[in-house]
């Protein structure tokens, strides 16, 4: 028997309209875990490097964790795998709500996508019963109204529905993927998903999964349930409100703006407005928000209540969360009200809120330097609300100027060409970033912005502060009770750590020891993603209910496999090496590794090398950022390289086999 999983995935062929049932290994679990783990094995199994984003033969992979469909809170994320059109590296985007629980009770572990339908089609899991059904009706539908549509075709009202709206059909770059209750967001998965000519998948499950011990896993889910509330009545102090607390930054119930507004950029990215906030824009937007949260809501078997219902007078509810709050309001220079209409006809669209209202202050900044022109523009209203909202339709239809502007800034900007290059400044590997310019380099994180792969700062930043407490008092109050680290001395690097002086940033904390912070904030969020956690339970907050100390008790008990810190730590290692080495196949260097340049004021180019090198020796990749082989060796992923002997990528001075003995 398979415990936690199902030992099933689903594998579906778009053109020739083939449906299976496969086996998996147990041993993959034993080597990968499972959802994002696994996703990465088979994509470098079975996507070579030449395999294009929009060709049939690219995967899209809907995983659920390990750990999802389990009784332990916060196990409910649905990763989504592919190779994205937008970075051309492996995109990983991950959405929480119901769906993966649910397609687990259907008695599947992922669904793995190949192929191209010919015609709109969606896919219906209902249990062992699994159709291809005509979605020619859905074509041009918003993403929650989908959903609601084929509920009431199923006549299955709890059916869990992934949907894209016309972004994804018409392969805009931004184009996500909406399930009513959360997203997949970014990296254009819903392009890849609209490419297939797949419109939805909807998914009901009413079977079990087992678990290998279960009092054992019990008692473990009950410390968890207990913690929570203890936490969240304890706020940090002296950090910002959302980090203050548990969840996914529980940005709906957050009415103290002053950070965000006047630290991160409006436009695109371009403005940072100190003094922004004061009582009067504080109490108009509590009235906002007050006007239009309906309800706050929770993913599945969670209490945190982190998004909430949204209902704007004249446009249908929806659901929200996180900072897609602000991001169309600041872009824009306008205010919360506007930002919540433009959000609800951005969701069903389904777009991607950090990067489409960056793309659209792009377009206006180009147009105001005369490198767009009045003919690109035509049409376009004069008002500044009403420019998003034409720009936005006119991006998911890809009309007129908007075809360019699907593509992102990046693409876009290499497209338009006069000097647009210069205006597509806030980018990681070809993606937008979060508008955020900072004056002095942190040099946590600028390790994170150029090495994560999941290439969303919001998803990778983690349970070391973000900066310094002011006081010796205050840092000794926050590590009293910090069970969480992985070892006593990343205490130390707390209190030690100082706003201004020897022991402040960018030189502390020091090279090594920020190499040992970022590889701890990676290795949660690995271990989260392959079993399938919420972060805002573990790798996002501040003394998270799961860390690394229980994680190991969790997985043995659910699953029967045996692990301790050591083996779990190798696992992710293993994990996080071989989605390296899926993207290295795919050109990723270290030139490709650079924050966005005026992320900081005040930058040190020097340090900023000597962090790149030695965070690459720290990982076991050589100074292209490249596994070596011995290390590969260590994590038994000599397959890997072989196969980078064989291309090349590694030479035989960097591998101790030559080309030849490899052959
Ligand atoms: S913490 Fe928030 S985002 Fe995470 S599972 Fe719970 S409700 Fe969902």
């Amino acid at each position: 028997m398979r415990y936690a999983e199902t030992g099933f995935n689903l594998e579906i062929d778009l053109s020739r309209g083939g449906i299976e049932r496969v086996a998996t290994d147990p041993r993959d679990t034993e080597l990968y875990l499972g959802g994002l783990g696994t996703n990465t094995k088979i994509l470098w199994d079975r996507v070579p490097p030449e395999v294009e984003p929009f060709s049939p033969d690219n995967l899209l992979i809907f995983s659920t964790g390990l750990l999802v469909g389990t009784p332990a809170t916060g196990a409910n994320r649905t990763i989504v795998s592919t190779i994205s059109p937008q970075t051309l590296f492996m995109a990983y985007s991950m959405m929480g709500g119901f769906f993966a629980p649910e397609l687990k009770y259907a008695g599947y572990d992922k669904v793995i996508i190949r192929g191209k339908s010919p015609d709109l089609v969606y896919l219906w899991i209902n249990n062992d019963k699994v159709e291809i059904r005509d979605a020619s009706h859905l074509a041009g539908k918003g993403a929650v109204e989908t959903a609601e549509l084929i509920q009431q075709e199923l006549k299955e009202p709890k059916a869990q529905v992934a949907a894209i709206g016309l972004a994804g059909e018409n392969r805009v770059y931004m184009a996500s993927i909406e399930h009513g209750r959360s997203s997949a967001s970014r990296l254009g998965i819903g392009a890849v998903m609209g490419d297939k000519g797949l419109k939805a998948i909807a998914v009901r499950g009413t079977n079990d999964v087992n678990i290998a011990r279960p009092a054992e896993f019990m008692e473990l889910c009950n410390e968890v349930l207990e913690y929570i509330p203890v936490r969240d009545q304890n706020p940090v102090p002296g950090v910002m409100p959302i980090l203050a607390g548990l969840g996914s930054p529980k940005e709906m119930t957050v009415h103290d703006e002053k950070w965000h507004t006047e630290n991160f950029m409006w436009g695109n990215s371009r403005v940072r407005r100190k003094g922004y906030w004061n009582e009067e824009v504080e109490k108009k937007w509590t009235e906002s928000m007050e006007n239009v949260r309906t309800r706050l809501i929770s993913c599945y078997n969670c209490p945190m209540k982190c998004g909430a219902i949204i209902s704007v007078p004249g446009v249908s509810t929806y659901m929200m969360k996180c900072f897609s709050k602000l991001t169309y309001t600041m872009a824009a220079f306008s205010d919360l009200d506007f930002g919540f209409r433009i959000a609800q006809r951005a969701t069903e669209y389904g777009v991607d809120g950090f990067s489409t209202p960056q793309v659209m202050a792009f377009a206006l900044e180009l147009y105001e330097a005369g490198i767009l022109t009045d003919q690109n523009m035509a049409g376009m209203p004069s008002d500044n609300e009403g420019r998003f909202y034409w720009l936005l339709d006119r991006i998911v239809r890809r009309e007129g100027i908007g075809d360019v502007l699907a593509n992102g800034t990046h693409w876009a900007a290499q497209q338009i060409g006069k000097g647009a290059e210069e205006y597509a400044h806030n980018n990681i590997k070809k993606h937008e970033q979060l508008p955020l310019k900072l004056s002095m380099l942190n040099p946590i994180y600028f390790l994170m912005y150029c090495t994560g792969e999941k290439a969303n700062i919001t998803q990778i930043e983690g349970n070391f502060p973000q900066a310094p407490f002011l006081t010796r008092e205050e840092r000794e109050e926050f590590v009293k009770d910090w069970i969480q680290v992985p070892d006593e001395k990343f205490k130390e690097y707390v209190l030690n750590w100082e706003p201004r002086g020897e022991n402040s940033m960018p030189y502390y904390p020091t090279i090594e020891a920020t190499c040992e912070i970022v590889d701890w904030q990676e290795k949660m969020h690995y271990i989260d993603d392959a079993v399938g956690m919420c972060a805002g339970l573990s790798s996002f907050p501040l003394k998270p209910p799961y860390h690394i100390h229980n994680y190991p008790a969790f997985i043995s008990s659910a699953t029967g496999i045996d692990m301790d810190e050591a083996g779990l730590t190798h696992v992710t290692k293993r994990n996080r090496t071989l989605l390296r080495a899926v993207n290295v196949r795919r050109g990723l260097r270290r030139a490709d590794e650079r924050p966005p340049e005026d992320h900081w004021k005040k930058r040190f180019p020097e340090l900023e090398a000597q962090l790149l090198d030695a965070y690459y020796k720290f990982k076991g990749w050589n100074n292209e950022g490249i596994p070596t082989k011995e290390s590969l060796q260590e994590l038994d992923l000599d397959y890997v390289s072989e196969d980078f002997l064989q291309q090349g990528i590694l030479t035989d001075n960097e591998g101790t086999l030559s080309k030849e003995a490899s052959a």
